[in-house]
């Protein structure tokens, strides 16, 4: 039995006083919607010392957005996952797609940063997704299944006992433009299967969530399908009672 995750990504929004609201907001309905999910939140970075302390005694979990896969160095601007280690972060996003299309990040990228977060003792929740051209284009499989591969060659079948794959379809990000269920579902279950391919075990344990518009509305139909285990949820976690629903939907 998978344990259903969402995971907030707040991107880079919020300043100290929204974000102390909308954690104070969130850890005051901790132990409703932990009962039904897994939850997690990945504020930007400088804000998760202020999570790490106001989640201290929560069931809500602290995540990454991102981090470097060098340990240390002249590396500007950047953060290395074992500083993100230091804070607390069980989970930390690598290959979001707004990091793979506007920061450039390739697959060889992407698998060292996983690497990087699971020697830190994190979780990493892996995105995977084709663009709107690209799924017209009728290769979503191909497109996905390499970004897969790319990091099951790098890291190898056993790492996946210890990770997260979040289905972002590149179309639905920040559009309102949601995969229905069954769209999300073929994709999740192509996942599943290619993951069994390797070890039948690992495939049927790892958790896939979904991500792309997500909101109070869908959250139910896209989690009661068989291979979604949950949501990787952008502009509607920054809506504590939004987030709050979509974290209790049932099944
Ligand atoms: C995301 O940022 O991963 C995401 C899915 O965003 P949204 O829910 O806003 O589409």
């Amino acid at each position: 039995m998978r344990q259903r995750l969402v995971a907030g990504n707040w991107k880079m929004h919020g300043t100290r006083l929204t974000v102390t609201t909308l954690l104070k907001e969130l850890d005051a309905s901790a132990a409703v919607i932990s009962v039904a999910s897994e939850v997690v939140i990945c504020p930007a970075c400088i804000h998760i010392p202020l999570a790490e302390h106001i989640l201290r005694n929560s069931s809500i979990k602290v995540g990454a957005q991102n981090a470097y896969h060098e340990p240390q160095g002249a590396f500007t601007g950047e953060v290395a996952a074992s500083m993100l280690a230091e804070h607390s972060v069980r989970y930390v996003i690598v290959g979001h797609s707004e990091r793979r299309h506007v920061f450039g990040e390739k697959d060889a990228t992407v698998s060292a940063k996983f690497v990087a977060v699971q020697s830190q003792g994190m979780i990493p929740i892996l995105c995977l997704g084709e663009t709107l051209k690209q799924r017209e284009g009728g290769v979503t499989r191909d497109v996905v299944l390499q970004q897969l591969d790319a990091v099951m060659d790098r890291a190898g079948i056993e790492s996946f006992k210890e990770a997260v794959i979040a289905y972002e379809p590149v179309w639905a990000i920040g559009t309102g433009n949601t995969a229905t269920p069954d769209q999300a579902q073929e994709v999740h279950g192509l996942i599943r299967e290619h993951i069994a391919q390797a070890d039948s075990k690992i495939s049927a344990g790892v958790r896939i969530i979904y991500g792309g518009s997500v909101n109070t509305g869908n959250a139910a139909s896209l989690f009661g399908q068989p291979d979604i285990d949950g949501g990787l949820v952008g502009g509607a976690s920054l809506k504590a009672q939004e987030f709050i629903s979509i974290c209790s939907v049932e099944e």
